[in-house]
C-alpha cells in the first residue's frame, strides 16, 4: 500500500500545524486564550498548540452554525447545488490526501499507509457517497382518502453537535458531518483532544470547496469542558456521538439536563468471532482474526477481541495466530510498511497494559507478546498479543481494552458458544465461521449484534448500516439510514375540496 518514492519523514519535517478552531469559515482564536499540547504518539515530541475550547468557544460555533442554519444559506439550496458542493469538497479532500494523512498518522499514531489508503480514502468517499445520494431519495405521500393528502417529509434538524473520538479521527467526523450537511444541516464538531488535527483541516477544505461560512465548525478541546459543552447546549438540537459506552452514558444525561435534544451514541465492542469445528479452513480464519484484531493498533470498536473456538481444532487455530501476530509488530508508522503503528497516548498503552496483566492475574495463557515494544523511540507501543486459556467471565474478554490483545475462549457446544457470544454487554459485531448452511444462519441469527459476518470479517461498504444493539448505542451510521439521525419527519395535511 505504501506509495513508492513518499519520504514520510521529510514530508513531516516540512509540515505546517495550526490547532486553532474553525468558526465561521473561519480560523479563530481561543477565546480564553488557552491551549494544550498535541503530542503525537510516535515519538513523545509536541506537534503543536491546540485550543482548549471551553463554553465560551462552543457559544460562538452554535451561534454561527445556528445563524447559518436560520438564514437558510445551507439548508435553502437545492439538493443538487448542496451535492456538487459536497462533492468538490470530497474532491478537495483527495486533493490533499498526503498531507491529510501524515497529520493522521502524526497525531494518533497509525501506519501511514493505512492513513492514506483507508482513512483518508474512505472520508472522501463518504462524503461523495451522501452528496450523490441526497438528490436521490424521495419523500412519501400517505395513502390517504380522496379529500386529503398527506405529505410525509423529511426536514433537517437544525445545529448538530457531533463528538468523535481518536481511533479513526477523519473517517468517524465524516460519517456524521456527511449526512447531516446532506441533510442541509449546520454543524459543530469537536475531535477528540487526543487527535484533533485532521478535523481542523476538514473544516478549512469544506470552506474551500464552496461551503458556506458558518456550517461547519470545529472547536477542539477536552470532552468534560468542550464536548460537555456542546451536549448541554439549549441551542443543539442533536448529538451524533461516537465513542466510549462510558461517555455515552452522559450524553444521554446531558440531554435530559437540557433540552431533550436527539442523542445517537455509537459505542463500543468486544465483538465474538466464533469458529465450529466443521468450518475446513480453519488457515484462513485463524489469519482473518489477526488481520481484523491488529489493524489500526486493535484501537478499532468493531475489532474481533472475543474468538470462540471449538475446542476440537482450538490448538491448531491458536498456533497458526501465534504464528501470524509477529507479521504486526509494531514499526515506525512513518515508515511506509510497518502493519502497526503507535498506541494513541501513554495513557492509553498503560490500560493496554494494564488488561494484560489482569488477564496473567486471573489465569490466562499469553501465547505470543504481551509487552511494550520501541520503548527507545519515545512512542507509544505494545506488541501484537494473544491469550488463551481465557474465560468468558475474565475482565479480558469483558471489557473492551481497545489495543492489540485478543483473547482466545474454548467452547464444546453450538448452544454454548451461542450464549457466551450474547453474554456481553455489547453487541456490535459477531461473526460465525461454519460449512454447515443450516449453522451458519441459525448461529447468524441468534448472534445479537448490528452487524454479523459469516465466514469472513473484512467486508465493509458505506451502503450498509453501522451501529450496535445493546450497550453498543442506538441509531445507525452509514448507509441512507443515517439520514434518520439528521433529520426530523413532517406530515402535511392538506385538504382537497370535491368541485
Ligand atoms: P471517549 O468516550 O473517551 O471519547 C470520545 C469523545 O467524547 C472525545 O471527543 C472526548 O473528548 C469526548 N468526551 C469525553 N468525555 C466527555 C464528556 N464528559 N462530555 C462530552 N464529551 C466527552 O472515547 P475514545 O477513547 O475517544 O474512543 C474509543 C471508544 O470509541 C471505544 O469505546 C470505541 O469502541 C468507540 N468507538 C465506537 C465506534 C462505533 O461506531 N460504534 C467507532 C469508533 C470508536
Amino acid at each position: 500500500m505504501n506509495k513508492p518514492g513518499i519520504d514520510w519523514r521529510q514530508r513531516a519535517s516540512t509540515l505546517a500545524f495550526d490547532g486553532r478552531a474553525v468558526v465561521g469559515g473561519q480560523r479563530v482564536a481561543p477565546a480564553g486564550g488557552e491551549t494544550f499540547d498535541c503530542v503525537s504518539p510516535i515519538d513523545g515530541r509536541v506537534l503543536t498548540q491546540v485550543t482548549r475550547g471551553r463554553q465560551a468557544d462552543i457559544d460562538q460555533a452554535v451561534r454561527s452554525a445556528r445563524q447559518a442554519f436560520e438564514d437558510g444559506r445551507w439548508a435553502h439550496k437545492s439538493p443538487a447545488q448542496r451535492k456538487r458542493i459536497l462533492q468538490r469538497f470530497s474532491e478537495k479532500i483527495l486533493a490533499a490526501k498526503e498531507e491529510l494523512a501524515l497529520l493522521e498518522t502524526l497525531d494518533m499514531g497509525k501506519p501511514v499507509q493505512h492513513s492514506l489508503a483507508v482513512d483518508v480514502a474512505s472520508a472522501a468517499r463518504t462524503i461523495a457517497w451522501y452528496a450523490e445520494a441526497i438528490d436521490k431519495v424521495y419523500d412519501e405521500v400517505a395513502p390517504t382518502p380522496r379529500n386529503a393528502l398527506a405529505l410525509i417529509t423529511r426536514e433537517p434538524m437544525g445545529v448538530i453537535g457531533a463528538v468523535v473520538p481518536w481511533n479513526y479521527p477523519m473517517l468517524m467526523a465524516s460519517w456524521k458531518l456527511a449526512p447531516a450537511l446532506a441533510a442541509g444541516n449546520s454543524l459543530v464538531l469537536k475531535p477528540s483532544e487526543k487527535s484533533p488535527l485532521t478535523a481542523l483541516r476538514l473544516a478549512e477544505l469544506a470552506v474551500e470547496a464552496g461551503l458556506p461560512e458558518g456550517v461547519f465548525n470545529v472547536v477542539p478541546g477536552f470532552g468534560h469542558e468542550a464536548g460537555e459543552a456542546l451536549a448541554l447546549h439549549m441551542d443543539v438540537d442533536a448529538i451524533g456521538f461516537t465513542g466510549s459506552t462510558r461517555v455515552g452514558r452522559k450524553m444521554l444525561e446531558y440531554a435530559g439536563r437540557s433540552n431533550l435534544k436527539r442523542v445517537y451514541n455509537e459505542l463500543g465492542g468486544k465483538s465474538a468471532f466464533v469458529v465450529f469445528d466443521d468450518f475446513a479452513d480453519v488457515e484462513r480464519a485463524a489469519k482473518t482474526v489477526a488481520a481484523s484484531m491488529f489493524f489500526n493498533q486493535g484501537e478499532s470498536c468493531n475489532a474481533p477481541s472475543r474468538v470462540l473456538v471449538h475446542e476440537r481444532i482450538a490448538d491448531e487455530f491458536v498456533r497458526i495466530v501465534a504464528g501470524e501476530a509477529p507479521k504486526y509488530q509494531p514499526g515506525d508508522p512513518l515508515s511506509g510498511s510497518a502493519e502497526m503503528g503507535a498506541i494513541v497516548d501513554d495513557i492509553q498503552m498503560r490500560t493496554v497494559l494494564g488488561y494484560i496483566d489482569a488477564g496473567h492475574d486471573e489465569g490466562a495463557k499469553v501465547v505470543t507478546g504481551g509487552k511494550q515494544a520501541r520503548a527507545d523511540s519515545g512512542g507509544y507501543f505494545v506488541e501484537p498479543t494473544v491469550f488463551d486459556g481465557v474465560r468468558n467471565e475474565m475482565k479480558i474478554a469483558r471489557e473492551e481494552i481497545f489495543g492489540p490483545v485478543l483473547s482466545v475462549i474454548r467452547f464444546k457446544e453450538e448452544a454454548q458458544a451461542v450464549a457466551m457470544a450474547n453474554d456481553s454487554p455489547y453487541g456490535l459485531q459477531a461473526s460465525v465461521w461454519s460449512d454447515n448452511i443450516n449453522r451458519a444462519h441459525r448461529v447468524a441469527r441468534a448472534l445479537r449484534a448490528g452487524t454479523v459476518h459469516v465466514n469472513q470479517y473484512d467486508e465493509d461498504d458505506i451502503t450498509v448500516p453501522f451501529g450496535g444493539f445493546k450497550q453498543s448505542g442506538n441509531g445507525r451510521d452509514k448507509s441512507l439510514h443515517a439520514f434518520e439521525k439528521y433529520t426530523e419527519l413532517k406530515t402535511t395535511w392538506v385538504r382537497i375540496d370535491p368541485a
